[in-house]
């Protein structure tokens, strides 16, 4: 049966056009790329072909041989990427080249500015692809037929590249997608053979298929293969220069920015695999969409299984990309089997181990580095922290914080940074939990450590208060919430003990205590302040301000809780309450201490109108006497 069909003219999606206006701008300094793109298409075509052949021999017909020919006509100004791998039916091509599946994609291009470095900096975290063609050409065909269908099934696409493009039926003879591209008059250097040849072997040499280069104006001249077509990954270590390793990094991963590092491993023995992975130099832009494809791509005996192969490595290394190829799992591998496979647990573990390894050699040798992927990725590290027990102390000594020592608000110390700090008798790393940098940087909490030099961790990420649980000890030594409880400091010579600062001044405790019963669990002599005159802490056994806030924004009910109010006994404030005669003033004077200290951590009050007439009362009684 044959299924032809009239021309149709459709529509690009929204996003598509606005990538592509966007790639023609922001890319044109790397133009170049589009030749790495269309390679990458057509290697990936190959290999999926290569793949679905394993249970249909037949769709190789019998053309078995995969390769990519690459044609230029200098007179016509065009240039041809042609495979011979899956290639695509209709209704695959136009949801492939009319439209972008990834979801965030919208969010994504909204953060566009127009600027050129931004935004082409942005792209390389969206991975660029096909559209990429549009920069240098000012019309693109691609005449495809999938394996399996016949000549008569075959598809021409066609698009200027402004927002719509045609669909035809066309007689197709040879399986796989021919991409021409008719090159604006401005990029003839793509039709010099030596620039080809040079581009070529830069972008190929590294994939397992033979890439072969003609002058479609020398009938006679046979086709010259090009690259070495030797997979990357399988060849060794000291064959393989650092370009070779970035530029292959950047063909896997669609980036166009270098990755900051790499591990490339061959495992021998009970398990015989290979692996490569990267830590790319921006993170993906889908890196907070827990749903989005990631994991490393499949391959079993060089022959390529799977992209996206997500259980080789824990969904916190998702920023990982690269490559596995394994020896023992059968070629005929699918998810569901990859998951009970006896390898993977064993597979997993010492890729993980790799990754963390690559990781703390980055930090060590190169902390610029480390310093650019923990700011792109680091946060994910602290969910590593939460999920995975078995790397927790490795994980925890490539965090990197903010602390009271920083000079800047990068988060850029080491908790073995802190420690070559602690001061003497410090068996304690405290931290402070906060909403936000600045609130954590003037918090009334700090005073009395900074006063006796202790360091303290500011931390005020969304997954802080998670992590935090999970902290454990660092090399022998606990960690310490300033926030909390009743705070043990490195005792200094004559300190008073809570208990005994508390019983010199009961009867003021007291009187506030029945002023606050409904707001407060307790008063306490603090010795936590130095310049202020209050502040709330949390009771060992309650949920910190942070998480319960979080809790409750995303709906959740939660018993209530109350603060514990702690006094600065020498602050000017608490003395005027401590001599304060009338009651009413005692009384909004009390609550008035207690709001601030709230304010001050960040909290909202629970009636704000209350607290402002309690105030302009208060000022306005004392200002009367
Ligand atoms: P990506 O390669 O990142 O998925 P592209 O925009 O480059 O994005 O391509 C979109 C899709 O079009 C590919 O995922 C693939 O399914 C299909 N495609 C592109 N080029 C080819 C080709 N030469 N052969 C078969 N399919 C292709």
């Amino acid at each position: 049966m044959s299924d032809t069909f009239e021309r149709e003219t459709l529509g690009f999606q929204t996003e598509v056009k606005q990538l592509l206006q966007l790639m023609i701008r922001s890319l044109y300094s790397n133009k170049e790329i589009f030749l790495r793109e269309l390679i990458s298409n057509a290697s990936d075509a190959a290999d999926k072909l290569r793949f679905e052949a394993l249970a249909s021999p037949e769709l190789l017909e019998d053309d078995p041989d995969l390769r990519i020919n690459i044609t230029f006509n200098a007179k016509d100004k065009t240039l041809a990427v042609a495979d011979n791998g899956i290639g695509m039916s209709r209704d695959e091509l136009i949801a492939n080249l009319g439209t972008i599946a990834r979801s965030g994609t919208a969010e994504f291009l909204e953060k566009m500015s127009g600027d050129e470095k931004h935004d082409a900096s942005l792209i390389g975290q969206f991975g660029v692809g096909f559209y990429s063609a549009f920069i240098v050409a000012d019309k693109v065909e691609v005449e495809t037929r999938r394996a399996g269908l016949t000549a008569d099934q075959g598809v021409r696409w066609t698009s200027a590249g402004e927002g719509e493009f045609t669909v035809e039926s066309a007689e197709i003879e040879n399986r796989g997608t021919t991409v021409t591209l008719h090159l604006k008059d401005s990029e003839t250097e793509f039709l010099e053979s030596f620039r080809l040849e040079s581009l070529i072997r830069k972008y190929s040499d590294h994939i397992g298929f033979s890439v072969l280069l003609k002058n479609a104006e020398e009938d006679k001249e046979e086709a010259k293969t090009v690259n070495s077509a030797t997979a990357l990954w399988t060849r060794s270590r000291s064959d393989i220069s650092d370009d070779e390793y970035k530029e292959f990094y950047k063909y896997l991963s669609h980036d166009f920015v270098d990755p900051l590092g790499w591990s490339h491993n061959r495992v021998e023995g009970k398990r015989e695999y290979v692996s490569l992975l990267f830590i790319p130099g921006t993170a993906p832009f889908d890196l907070w969409n827990r749903e989005a494809p990631k994991g490393l791509k499949l391959y079993v005996q060089r022959v390529f299984i799977m992209d996206d192969a997500e259980n080789f490595l824990p969904l916190y290394l998702r920023f990982i990309k690269g490559v596995v190829d394994s020896a023992d799992l059968p070629l005929n591998v699918s998810r569901e089997i990859l998951q009970h496979s006896p390898h993977l647990d064993a597979m997993r573990s010492a890729l993980t181990r790799r990754a963390l390894d690559m990781l703390r050699g980055m930090a060590k040798d190169s902390a610029d580095n480390y310093a650019k992927f923990w700011q792109e990725c680091g946060q994910t590290l602290k969910e590593g922290v939460v999920e995975d027990q078995e790397n927790r102390d490795k994980l925890m000594s490539l965090l990197r914080f903010t602390t009271t020592h920083s000079e800047s608000d990068k988060q850029d110390q080491s908790l073995q940074d802190y420690l070559s700090r602690a001061v003497d008798g410090q068996d304690k790393i405290y931290y402070l939990l906060s909403d936000s940098l600045a609130t954590a940087k003037s918090s009334p909490h700090l005073e009395q450590l900074q006063a006796k030099g202790l360091e303290v961790l500011l931390l005020h990420d969304r997954i802080d208060p998670w992590m935090v649980d999970h902290f454990g000890e660092f090399e022998g030594k606990s960690f310490q919430d300033v926030g909390r409880g009743q705070l043990a400091l490195p005792e200094g010579d004559g300190e008073m003990t809570q208990e005994a600062m508390n019983d010199e001044n009961k009867p003021l405790l007291k009187k506030i205590k029945r002023i606050l019963k409904d707001r407060v669990e307790a008063v306490n002599v603090s010795q936590r302040l130095v310049d202020s005159p209050a502040c709330v802490v949390t009771t060992e056994q309650d949920l910190t301000p942070q998480l319960r806030r979080m809790l409750e924004a995303s709906g959740q009910q939660l018993p209530e809780s109350k603060p514990i109010l702690e006094i600065n006994i020498e602050h000017p404030l608490v003395t005027r309450l401590s001599a304060e005669t009338n009651d009413k003033r005692f009384g909004d004077l009390s609550n008035i201490v207690l709001d601030h200290a709230l304010l001050a951590e960040g909290a909202q009050l629970e009636n704000p109108a209350d607290y402002v007439q309690r105030m302009n009362r208060y000022l306005l009684d004392i200002e009367a006497g």
